[in-house]
């Protein structure tokens, strides 16, 4: 993996490091680090925290096979994610939350409220209390601040190592083997005395978890509910569960706590969201081939084996889009749109089959009136702007990008979608200039820095654009300079 400011030095210190901790392998995931005292978080500032996690993000976008780059996974992560982060106590940390493709059951935190989840835990969970059991969890270990606790104490490393620690970790992911071999040296005493911190850690993830949980309307059984069963029941799942189970120490007293924990609490029956199911199926029909796929929906809808009839015609349209045969598509979404107020997933699918299978005008015009029910419905904006430069719309892909951006300013994948309408209309200077606010929001001030430069030089700009350049160009030096003076 990439290290944009690492040294040498800084690397042997890390390497020190994973020495000693041989946590790796039961870690590979869930980054659990160990307690060694406590309130250590002050050494290690919020906003050192948010750059590591905006950092190792970067590169699991850049480098990590599993990242699934699926807005509508993301923005329904993010919608649940947050609906129990604004339950939790407030840091001011900011959280995202990002997919993985990965048929392991697993949630890991990273620095900086940088939440990853595989798609084995959303397909493994019973209802989405259970997710948000899981997610809670996970949450409370940011707000807890145990990554930050836990490392700190350990002679105040580096922020260049604790990089460099976790990216290892990432690595780890990716090919077990090098991890493997990377910790092979680590002694069995240290993994006892630390897992035995983590599981501190784990309780305390628990108790808050479960606040947070139910402060957030969910059924708070659900989390004693899974975890017991994913304990108990490890063959259901296949081999997928033992790696959560490692990452995190279930044992009899800790589902014992959660179940004290319920007493009191009445049963409760939270319905799932539609996008829970609709997000469920999409990622079902990405498994195995395409043909598989379709069988497999076609399968649960002639058994009328399905709880949701939409969801699962939702995602047999989804596995007939990746066979390219976007007049089913086109027809199965057909039949669950009728007389209703489809939600933003059936609109985006039901629109881009129009367009793919020849009808460009119905297709915009489907974006258009979905877009005006759901206009804060990021992955149907991101699909209406690709639609339109895709077809060549240029003219009509620069106002709404324009537009959108200007709504959504803090939205790094806006302004790459811009940078790309301004270079198919040949317009260098604002295509540098949007790259450059892409890579700004990225946490990439060097990067943005030599795009606005670039835009400077491409000429034919005019007056407005070349000092609104300027202006920007002097704003990112004096940040640059002063994360240098922090460093
Ligand atoms: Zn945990």
């Amino acid at each position: 993996m990439r290290f944009p400011f690492l040294s040498a030095p800084f690397l042997l210190v890390s390497a020190l490091i994973l020495g000693v901790s041989d946590m790796a392998r039961a870690q590979t995931v869930d980054i659990h680090l160990p307690e060694l005292g406590d309130s250590a978080s002050a050494t290690l500032s919020m906003q050192t925290e948010k750059k590591i996690g905006q950092e190792i993000m970067n590169e699991i976008r850049a480098q990590e096979p599993t990242y699934l780059d699926d807005p509508e996974v993301e923005a329904y992560l993010n919608q649940l994610g947050n609906r129990l982060a604004a339950a939790s106590p407030d840091l001011g940390i900011g959280f995202y939350f990002f997919p993985l493709e990965d048929p392991m059951i697993n949630a890991f935190a990273m620095f900086g409220g940088y939440i990853g989840v595989n798609s084995g835990l959303i397909l493994a969970v019973q209802n989405e209390s259970e997710l948000a059991g899981v997610l809670a969890h996970e949450v409370s270990h940011v707000t807890q601040r145990h990554l930050a606790r836990g490392i700190v104490r350990q002679n105040q490393i580096s922020t260049a190592s604790l990089l460099a620690m976790a990216v290892a970790i990432l690595a780890a992911r990716s090919n077990s083997d090098v991890a493997g071999a990377a910790m092979a040296g680590a002694s069995a005493g240290a993994t006892q005395a630390q897992l035995g911190f983590t599981r501190d850690f784990e309780r305390e993830a628990d108790r808050i978890g479960f606040q947070t949980l139910e402060k957030a309307g969910f059924d708070v059984r659900s989390m004693s509910a899974f975890f017991a069963r994913l304990q108990r029941a490890t063959r259901i799942y296949e081999n997928n569960a033992p790696v959560y189970l490692r990452t995190h120490p279930l044992n009899v007293e800790r589902i014992s706590d959660m179940q004290n924990r319920e007493q009191g609490h009445p049963y409760k029956q939270v319905p799932d969201s539609l996008e829970f199911q609709l997000v469920r199926a999409r990622l079902q029909a990405m498994r195995g081939t395409p043909a598989e796929a379709v069988a497999h929906f076609k399968t649960l809808l002639a058994e009328q084996k399905t709880l949701n009839v939409a969801a699962t015609q939702y995602g047999l349209a989804v596995a007939e889009a990746r066979q390219k045969d976007w007049q089913a598509a086109e027809n199965t979404l057909a039949g669950i749109r009728q007389g209703k107020n489809a939600p933003p997933m059936i609109e985006r699918l039901y629109a881009e089959a129009r367009i793919k299978r020849g009808d460009l005008a119905g297709g915009l015009a489907i974006f258009r009136d979905a877009l005006n029910r759901y206009p804060n419905a990021i992955a149907l904006v991101y699909a209406y702007g690709e639609a339109l430069l895709e077809n060549h719309r240029l003219d009509d892909a620069q106002i709404f990008l324009d537009q959108s951006v200007r709504k959504n300013s803090a939205d790094a994948r806006l302004y790459k979608l811009q940078a790309e309408t301004c270079a198919a209309r040949g317009k260098t200077g604002q295509q540098h200039k949007a790259l450059a606010e892409a890579y700004a929001l990225e946490g990439r001030l060097a990067a943005a820095i030599e795009q606005l430069e670039l835009a400077q030089k491409s000429g034919g700009n005019d007056f407005y654009t070349n000092s609104a350049i300027e202006a920007r160009l002097r704003q990112f030096k004096r940040k640059q300079q002063e994360e240098a003076r922090q460093r």
